[in-house]
């Protein structure tokens, strides 16, 4: 179906609101004259598409006007062709992440990487993976139902105990972890900034702990990459049981008890600043929820990755919808080779 040039109505927030129909070629076509109504040509587009009964987040896009091809990462659900019925797409540009360097400060030239854990950096949650070693690789009811919202720690406390009380040893629990597999791209993808240091630095904020992630990166290999840990503390008594504490504490709502993310990320940049040290641009890679909060705290200029089809991605896209969305740029990904794409511009924008 033929597609005719529509003028974008206004929303509070900015947002264009483009009347799509058709197949892909149609949705690209009105994106790209999306694109071309914004008076910058460069921009990103975090787009998210309402169908009748589902929502389907379509990956970001990126595109400069030093290249005028664009690097799409499409939803399966685009690769296959899927018409879309009669909808609206909602469409927030933002000034691409690139172009925004050129008004950062250039005296400091490092760009921040920030990653979650579980189902980002490995492909399971390291928590419910350790279950593996209890015996028949499962809980009693009365363990599993103990567990109440916002108190994680304290519930795997629990869990721990019941390991020791089951006798298994700190030499099982590590072959466990160590088998747990790695996120799709994630081993390309932390290779590639182990040996690109001089542009990035890299740290790790979890709801895990410091054992897990240790036992976990030391095996790979990769814990030159990360230039800090911060992760709930965990260690093994005398009688050789594990035991974890909270992170810290905070007083941000909107998080478990123990850890917040916003304020582990706030913390770290405010005790770099005293070192001297200040991003280009801070890049957010993580999948849930308690990823949101420090997402939200991220500036303009700075970029939030959330992983394709996981809860980070799916509150991003809410907050769009809902007219109020995060002020960074987003790129979503669900191989982190295409993290690894977007690094590897960076340092050619940076090489300039
Ligand atoms: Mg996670
Ligand atoms: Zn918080």
């Amino acid at each position: 179906m033929p597609l005719k040039p529509v003028a974008p109505s206004k929303c509070p927030s900015g947002c264009r609101r483009i009347p799509v129909c058709g197949r892909c070629p149609g949705l690209l076509a009105e994106v790209w004259r999306g694109l071309q109504l914004c008076p910058s040509h460069t921009a990103v587009f975090s787009l998210s598409v309402t169908f009748p009964r589902v929502v389907v987040a379509i990956n970001s896009f990126l595109c400069s006007d030093i290249c005028l091809s664009c690097i799409f990462f499409f939803s399966p659900e685009h690769k296959a062709g899927v018409t879309i019925q009669s909808s609206f797409i909602y469409v927030n540009i933002f000034f691409s992440p690139l172009v925004c360097l050129g008004n950062r400060s250039r005296t400091a030239m490092k760009f921040l990487l920030v990653f979650d854990f579980d189902h980002t950096i490995v492909d399971e949650n390291s928590d419910t993976w350790i279950v593996r070693c209890a015996p028949d690789k499962k809980l009693p009811n009365g363990l599993q139902s103990s567990y109440r919202p916002g108190h994680w720690t304290e519930y795997m406390g629990r869990v721990f105990v019941y390991l020791g009380d089951s006798g298994v040893q700190e030499d099982d629990m590590k072959r466990t972890m160590t088998a747990i597999p790695f996120t799709a791209g994630m081993v390309d993808l932390l290779g590639f900034i182990g040996k690109n240091k001089e542009f990035f630095d890299c740290i790790i904020v979890s709801d895990s702990n410091t054992v897990f992630i240790d036992w976990i990166l030391k095996a790979a290999d990769f814990q030159e990459v990360f230039d800090e840990v911060f992760t709930n503390p965990a260690a093994f008594s005398s009688s050789g049981y594990l035991t974890v504490q909270n992170f810290h504490a905070h007083q941000c709502p909107k998080c478990p008890k123990n850890l917040c993310k916003r304020k582990v990320l706030k913390e770290f940049l405010d005790k770099q600043l005293e070192r001297g040290v200040s991003y280009t641009q801070i890049a957010y890679i993580g999948d849930g929820g308690n990823d949101l909060c420090p997402v939200m705290f991220l500036k303009k200029g700075d970029v939030a990755m959330p992983r394709h089809g996981y809860t980070l991605e799916k509150k991003i896209s809410q907050l769009s919808r809902d007219f109020c969305p995060i002020e960074c740029s987003v790129l979503v990904w669900s191989s982190a080779v295409e993290i690894m794409s977007y690094l590897k511009l960076l340092i050619k924008e940076q090489l300039k």
